[in-house]
C-alpha cells in the first residue's frame, strides 16, 4: 500500500542495528536535510530458511520493532515494516517514492554484502544515493593492518594496535536524538504479525541489556566458570544492535581490560570475515584443513546435540544451549573441540547446529570459534591440542554445580557411558588431521 507521500525522503534501512540512539547510519541520515523514512525489512530469504517456527530470536527483534516504534510514534513519526524478498522490496519502494538517499550500516557477512550490492544497483537506477555506515563495530575492513599493510590473522597484535588506535573519536556515541526532529511525520501501517510471517511469539524473557559495573570488575577473575554465570549474555543484543558498541566499550575500558579484549576478539572475526570471505561460505581458513577425512556420522551426532556423550561438561553444554538458547564461552570451547576432534565430525555442523540454537548467533564470532575449535583458524590451537573434557570440568567446574544443573541424572544409571574413549579418541584425531595436513 502507498503512503502518498510526494516529497523527496530518505530512507534509513534498520538491519542489526534495532536502536535509535548511538546508530551511526541513523545519524547521518538525520542530518541529510531530508525527511527520514525508518525502514525494517522480515527478510524472506533468512526467515525461510528458519525451520523452527518458536525461534524466539523473531521476537526478539519484534520487540525491538515495537520499541522503536512507540519512540518514533512519541515523536510524530512511526517505522515501515515490510515483509517479503529485500530485492522486491526496494524496487516497489523506489517506484513508490521519491528517494534522494537510502542509509544504512554495514553488514560484513556475505550474504548481507551481495544483497546490498544489489540492493545498491537497484536504488541507482532512480537517481538514489546508497550509503552504507560502519556501526556494529569499533573497525573495520582495512580499518587496522599489520606494518606490511596486510589485515591481521593473530589476534594478540590486532588487540594492541585496536588499543593503541581505539580513543575518544572512535568511542563517543552519536547524539542521534538531538536530530529527531528530521524523521518524516506520518502515521505508518501496522507492524505485521509473527504468525502473519509462520512464526509463533515466545513469552520467554531476554537477558537484560544493560552489564552491571560489579560483573566487569569481577569478570576477569570469574568469566570461565560456567556455574557463576559471571558473564554478560549482552551477545544477543550486541547481535541486533540494541545496544551500542561503543557505549560497550566505553565502559569496558573502564571498568575490566580482559572484557574489553573480548569485545576486541568480536571485532577481530568481523574484519577476518570481511578480508578472507572464503571463511563464511563454508570453507577452511587455512585451506589444508579441508583435506581431512571427517566421519559423517549422524547417530553420534545426535548423541552430541541431544547431550548424551557420557562426558558431564559437554553433555551440560549441549543442554544449555537446547534449553535456554545460550551456552557459556568455556563450554562452547569445550563441546566443539568434542565434536571436530573426538567425534572426528565436520565442524561445519556443529557451526551450523549453533547457528539454529544461539540466541546471540552471529557468522563471524560462530565461524571463528568453531575453526579454533578445529585447529583450521586464525590463532588456532594446534591441531595436537586436544581438550580432554573431564580435565576440563575437574577445572572449571569443580564441584560439578553447572553439571548438576544441566544433568541432573549425573551419577544415576540414567546417565550413559562415555560414547567414546578419551585415549583413542584423541590417537584417531591425531592420525586423521596428520594425514590430512602432511599432504598439502
Ligand atoms: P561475555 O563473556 O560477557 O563477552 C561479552 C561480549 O564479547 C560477547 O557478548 C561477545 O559479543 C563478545 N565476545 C566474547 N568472547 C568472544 C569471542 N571469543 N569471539 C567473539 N566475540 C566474543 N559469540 C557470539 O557472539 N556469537 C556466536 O555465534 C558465537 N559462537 C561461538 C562458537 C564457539 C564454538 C565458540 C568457542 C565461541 C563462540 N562465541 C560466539 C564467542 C563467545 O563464546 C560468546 O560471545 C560468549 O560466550 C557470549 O556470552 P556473553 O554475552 O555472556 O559473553
Amino acid at each position: 500500500m502507498s503512503l502518498k507521500i510526494k516529497k523527496k525522503i530518505a530512507i534509513f534501512w534498520f538491519r542489526r542495528d534495532l536502536r535509535l540512539h548511538d546508530n551511526a547510519g541513523l545519524y547521518y541520515a538525520l542530518r541529510s536535510g531530508y525527511p527520514i523514512i525508518p525502514l525494517f525489512i522480515f527478510d524472506k530469504n533468512i526467515l525461510d530458511d528458519l525451520d523452527n517456527k518458536k525461534d524466539s530470536r523473531l521476537t526478539f527483534i519484534y520487540q525491538a520493532l515495537e520499541a522503536m516504534r512507540k519512540e518514533l510514534q512519541a515523536n510524530g513519526s512511526d517505522i515501515l515494516v515490510k515483509y517479503g524478498f529485500p530485492l522486491e522490496v526496494w524496487k516497489t519502494l523506489s517506484d513508490e517514492y521519491d528517494i534522494a538517499e537510502v542509509y544504512t550500516n554495514t553488514d560484513y557477512e556475505p550474504y548481507a554484502t551481495e544483497r546490498d550490492r544489489e540492493v545498491f544497483k537497484i536504488v541507482k537506477e532512480k537517481g538514489t544515493v546508497f550509503k552504507s555506515c560502519k556501526d556494529q563495530v569499533i573497525f573495520e575492513k582495512r580499518e587496522i593492518l599489520t606494518g606490511q599493510n596486510s589485515p591481521y590473522t593473530v589476534f594478540t597484535p590486532y588487540s594492541r594496535s585496536w588499543k593503541d588506535k581505539a580513543n575518544d573519536f572512535y568511542l563517543s556515541s552519536y547524539p542521534n536524538k538531538k536530530y529527531f526532529k528530521h524523521f518524516l511525520k506520518w502515521k505508518g501501517t501496522s507492524i505485521p504479525s509473527l504468525p502473519e510471517m509462520g512464526f509463533e511469539k515466545v513469552e520467554d524473557g531476554f537477558p537484560s541489556d544493560e552489564v552491571s559495573t560489579s560483573l566487569l570488575q569481577n569478570y576477569h577473575d570469574q568469566r570461565d566458570f560456567p556455574a557463576l554465570e559471571a558473564t554478560s549474555r549482552i551477545g544477543i543484543h550486541l547481535r541486533f544492535g540494541t545496544v551500542s558498541i561503543r557505549e560497550l566499550a566505553r565502559e569496558a575500558k573502564k571498568n575490566s581490560s580482559t572484557f574489553l579484549n573480548e569485545l576486541i576478539w568480536r571485532d577481530f572475526y568481523q574484519q577476518i570475515l570481511s578480508n578472507f570471505p572464503h571463511v563464511g561460505t563454508g570453507k577452511a581458513f587455512r585451506s589444508a584443513y579441508d583435506h581431512i577425512k571427517w566421519r559423517y556420522d549422524k547417530d553420534d551426532f545426535k548423541k552430541w546435540c541431544e547431550g548424551k556423550t557420557g562426558y558431564p561438561l559437554v553433555d551440560a553444554g549441549m543442554r544449555q544451549l537446547n534449553e535456554i538458547g545460550f551456552m557459556h564461552n568455556r563450554v562452547r570451547m569445550v563441546t566443539a573441540s568434542f565434536l571436530s576432534k573426538h567425534l572426528l565430525i565436520d565442524w561445519r555442523w556443529g557451526e551450523a547446529y549453533f547457528a539454529e540454537k544461539l540466541l546471540d548467533y552471529d557468522l563471524a564470532a560462530n565461524n571463528g570459534g568453531w575453526q579454533w575449535a578445529a585447529g583450521s583458524g586464525t590463532d588456532a590451537a594446534p591441531y595436537f591440542r586436544i581438550f580432554n573434557p573431564t580435565a576440563q570440568a575437574e577445572r572449571f567446574d569443580p564441584k560439578g554445580e553447572y553439571i548438576k544443573k544441566w544433568v541432573p541424572e549425573i551419577g544415576t544409571n540414567e546417565y550413559p557411558e562415555p560414547m567414546v574413549d578419551h585415549k583413542m579418541a584423541r590417537e584417531r584425531c591425531l592420525k586423521v588431521y596428520k594425514e590430512a595436513l602432511d599432504q598439502k
